[in-house]
């Protein structure tokens, strides 16, 4: 096996495990003709809802569109502001801006990487109106102080979950709840890559809220009530029949495959628990851990020569996220700074993301280990 090629995510492998099924349920979408909104497709937000608990999943095109949906439905002006994570994927601020508001970038936890709810404090003022947390890396952020300066401040709260499905925020009572399903609006994505990832793009919406996910589902539809009847400015934003089925089928899998990540985060702390310059991914007591990715910081301001190195040995790592999202060219004139963004800009400089996926090996593991091990005792 330490012959096979490390990979980053290997989806080929994944897929003949389970190609037997996956096979016969893309076979009966193409024989039933049912493209677009297809059975599949209602099944599988009903499935996912029954996971996640929740009362409403709404399918659409994929995470970036549920993030400018979610906006589009908060009764939100130009001009109005909206705190996002600084730290993260850019599809929040892109969204908001698209739409005519000004991001805030809130600085982020210097362990877990997730929106700080003191720096979300710092970044209020007499516009904002909704506040995107981002479940970062596979851990929900720290819930219960972001709705409480919500509810505070009449805020909305959209949670991007793109990465994070699966993992449970663990109120200090000790109830849990699904990150994605405790704000307004959570929003989903089944890039292939992601925990629970289609052939190709796909998203979803959730919430609990009756009229809300009423006017979501219009949004998707043009905004239309019934055929032909357009009663809010929509967009066109469909889950395919065929990547639904699909889902339907990586659904019943998703705790193995969350299993499986754990194991390989359960290696790598094992492994590299005594590296001197190496900050291991922290497990905030709040939330529980599905390892989208396993990040670690190189703290000895080596970070772009340790992925070098392990390039050499045909070991693939990333930079999650190499620039801040106030740092982003294209932003710049559209965001309002408000406060420190000291810590996202050291982890842009430090964070590095190793190899984790439903399928890697023991001997890809230790082979990956001990390059790393090499890398700082050499
Ligand atoms: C992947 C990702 C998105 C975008 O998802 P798409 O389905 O590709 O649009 C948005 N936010 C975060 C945090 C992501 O990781």
């Amino acid at each position: 096996m330490s012959g096979e090629k490390i990979q980053m995510v290997d989806l080929v492998s994944q897929y003949h495990r389970l190609k037997s099924e996956i096979d016969e349920a893309m076979q009966q979408v193409a024989e039933s003709g049912l493209f677009i909104n297809g059975p599949q497709v209602k099944q599988f937000a009903g499935h996912l809802a029954d996971y996640l608990q929740t009362s409403h999943v709404i399918p659409c095109a994929n995470c970036t569109d549920a993030l400018q949906i979610a906006l589009m439905r908060l009764n939100l002006r130009k001009g109005d502001e909206v705190v996002v994570p600084d730290f993260t994927y850019a599809a929040a601020a892109e969204a908001a801006i698209l739409l005519g508001l000004t991001p805030v970038p809130a600085d982020v936890d210097s362990r877990t990487f997730n929106i700080s709810p003191e720096a979300i404090l710092r970044a209020l003022s007499r516009r904002t109106r909704a506040i995107v947390v981002v479940h970062l890396f596979g851990q929900s952020c720290n819930m219960l102080p972001v709705m409480e300066i919500a509810q505070r401040h009449h805020l909305a709260v959209v949670e991007d979950n793109a990465q994070s499905l699966g993992a449970e925020y663990i109120f200090p009572d000790g109830r849990r709840k699904k990150a994605g399903t405790i704000g307004h609006i959570g929003t989903l994505s089944f890039f292939p890559t992601k925990i629970l990832g289609a052939y190709g793009d796909g998203g979803a919406l959730i919430t609990d809220n009756e009229a809300l996910a009423e006017s979501l589902r219009m949004t998707t539809l043009h905004g239309q009530s019934k055929k032909y009847h357009h009663h809010l400015i929509g967009c066109n934003s469909r889950l395919d029949t065929l990547q639904a089925a699909l889902l339907n089928i990586k659904l019943r899998h998703i705790e193995t495959f969350i299993a499986a990540r754990r194991q390989v985060a359960a290696f790598y702390n094992e492994a590299l628990k005594d590296i001197d310059h190496l900050l291991l991914p922290y497990p905030h007591p709040a939330s529980t851990h599905v390892f989208h990715q396993y990040t670690v910081q190189v703290k000895n301001g080596k970070r772009d020569a340790l992925q070098a190195w392990l390039k050499e040995k045909g070991i693939p790592s990333a930079v999650y996220y190499p620039l801040a999202v106030h740092e982003q060219p294209a932003f710049k004139p559209h965001i309002r700074l408000a406060g420190e963004l000291s810590v996202s800009r050291q982890l842009t400089q430090n964070v590095l993301s190793l190899p984790i996926h439903t399928e890697m090996t023991e001997s890809q593991l230790a082979h990956i280990t001990q390059c790393i091990a090499d890398f700082f005792h050499s």
